[in-house]
């Protein structure tokens, strides 16, 4: 008991540690391969935890599942060689008790799973009374509301030590990506748990080698805590997510290359220039405000013409034009069309809202 107690104080210990690497399998496919990725993920000194997946939920049923139970056994070996703590995904109750059992460090709710609030329910249920750092990785869909569900479900079960794994979103259609950052949902998330762990699945975010650095580069200058990266002996030749893979030499010279910077600003002359620098944009956003409240009283001028003189509100016509000429503007400012539309949309649905009151009142 006193040897647990110990152990979890650890855990939570390391947890705390900035910024924290987890490295490891996509897959446990043999005892040798797990021993022999812990130990050179050991050697290269820049790694926390060890991960492995021992259960697989995939997309598409004749994938590789897992080995199961039998490589948690496989796990405390490599954890007793190496020296590093080992996390394991668990998808149901059940799971959650055999990993536990074979002494499993730190568990992690895969994307699969956070969709689902029944199974997240099961594995929340296992959980009452026992004290285990848990992972909770972003729905595969971009619903932020489901993932807070999952966290709340398993801090309801009494769980102190939350993380978040941010892993990407599907969408629908070839990107670059295997699943789409949305970073701005990852940073909502992390607005809205302030206090929580955040890292970053530069892996199954990018789903191939070469990108990898650029996302974790990205992740770690927008301050997140740390990051889960795939490794493999022999990437190429993985039973699951080869393509994504690198081995831990590789992920050793990754972890290396990253720019550290930090957020907090030491030197006086620093902080007072970024003060400057911070308040010139507080005041072009007020004056941006102001332009925007003139914006929309002009508009509810229209509106009242085109109700006195009975126009629709929408003029498909007029919206092109403005749309055209904004990307020219734009574009000489260096303002990008992505930008400039989504922009353009929101001020465009503020203003038929505007004219909607005045036009129906
Ligand atoms: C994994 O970590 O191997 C995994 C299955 O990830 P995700 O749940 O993010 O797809
Ligand atoms: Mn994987």
């Amino acid at each position: 008991m006193e040897a647990t107690l110990q152990q979890a104080v650890n855990i939570h210990t390391l947890l705390a540690k900035r910024p924290l690497i987890i490295s490891g399998p996509c897959s446990a496919e043999t005892e040798e391969q797990v021993m022999q990725t812990a130990l050179q993920l050991a050697a290269t000194g820049k790694v926390d935890i060890l991960r492995a997946g021992i259960w697989k939920p995939r997309t598409r049923p004749g994938s590789f599942e897992g080995v199961g139970t039998k490589g948690l056994p496989w796990l405390q070996q490599a954890k007793k060689a190496s020296g590093l703590p080992v996390a394991v995904e668990v998808a149901t109750g059940k799971q959650v008790e055999d990993a536990l059992h074979f002494g499993v460090d730190v568990l992690w709710i895969g994307a699969r799973t956070t969709v689902n609030p029944f199974s997240v329910q099961d594995v929340a249920d296992a959980l009452k009374g026992v004290d285990v750092p848990v992972l909770i990785k972003n729905p595969i869909n971009p619903d932020l509301e489901l993932w807070i569900g999952a966290v709340e479900r398993v801090a309801k079960s009494g769980i102190q030590n939350i993380g978040l794994i941010h892993r990407g979103f599907s969408s629908y259609g070839n990107t670059e990506y295997r699943n789409a950052p949305m970073w701005h949902l990852a940073i909502e998330m992390k607005r809205r748990n302030p206090d929580m762990l955040m890292i970053n699945d530069p892996s199954h975010i990018c789903g191939r080698r070469d990108i990898l650095s650029a996302v974790a580069q990205k992740a770690i200058d927008l301050d997140f805590d740390g990051l889960i990266i795939e490794s493999h002996i022999d990437p190429d030749n993985a039973w699951s997510d080869a393509k994504q893979q690198v081995t831990p030499e590789r992920l050793g010279e990754m972890i290396n290359s990253i720019i550290w910077r930090s957020e907090d600003i030491h030197s006086e002359e620093l902080h007072a220039n970024m003060e400057k620098m911070r308040s010139q944009i507080n005041q072009l956003d007020d004056e941006l405000m102001q332009l925007l409240g003139q914006r929309m009283k002009v508009a509810d001028k229209i509106g009242l013409y085109k109700k006195e003189n009975n126009i629709t509100i929408l003029q498909t016509n007029r919206w092109n034009a403005i749309l055209d000429r904004a990307f020219v503007k734009g574009e000489q400012l260096g303002l990008s069309k992505e930008f400039i539309t989504k922009y353009f949309d929101a001020v465009h649905m503020e203003s038929i809202n505007h004219q909607n009151k005045i036009m129906n009142k």
